[in-house]
């Protein structure tokens, strides 16, 4: 990969974190999510799975924080982002995992609507409300379904969404 498709891509990440564009990653941009998908899955901020969400967004974000806001201003701007969070969520993916696991875990509590595991199109819902193209999203979703049986494990959408937002050497 030249240094312009690493570029294109490592942009195209901080804009999937950077929900409403402004520019940095703060804590809006994961709250802002947590009601997106809320939302779209009609479920309130008050009920167990609602406050599960928005917990689980705050670790997600206080987790991106202590990795990549290397000034404490609350804000990770895209520079803080490439050599903070890119290159050390690189080096140990494990550590992307644990920070982002309570997020996605109550994400699948609300999407995998019979306990059977996500389907293919919640998880197409689930991206499309955090932004991903209608086509980008179909992709992914089927892509997570590794084993072809219709459904994503929390481990596989783990694995997926790792590589989807934190290795730009991987489309
Ligand atoms: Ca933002
Ligand atoms: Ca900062």
């Amino acid at each position: 990969m030249d240094s312009s498709e690493y570029e294109r891509k490592i942009a195209s990440r901080f804009a999937a974190f950077d929900q409403d564009g402004n520019g940095y990653i703060d804590r809006q941009d994961f709250s802002g999510a947590a009601a997106a998908i809320l939302s779209e899955f009609s479920v309130t901020a008050r009920c167990g799975k609602g406050q599960d969400l928005y917990s689980g967004a705050e670790a997600f974000w206080q987790g991106m924080a202590g990795i990549a806001d290397v000034d404490g201003d609350q804000r990770v701007t895209r520079q803080e982002f490439i050599t903070g969070a890119v290159k050390r969520l690189r080096d140990n993916p494990q550590r992307f995992a644990e920070i982002a696991r309570p997020f996605l875990h109550a994400v699948i509590a609300i999407a995998d609507e019979d306990g059977q595991g996500m389907t293919v199109p919640a998880v197409e819902r689930v991206l499309r409300v955090l932004g991903v193209s209608p086509g980008g999203a179909a992709a992914v979703a089927s892509g997570l379904d590794s084993d072809g049986d219709g459904r994503i494990s929390e481990e596989q959408a783990l694995a997926g969404f790792a590589a989807y937002y934190v290795t730009p050497e991987q489309p």
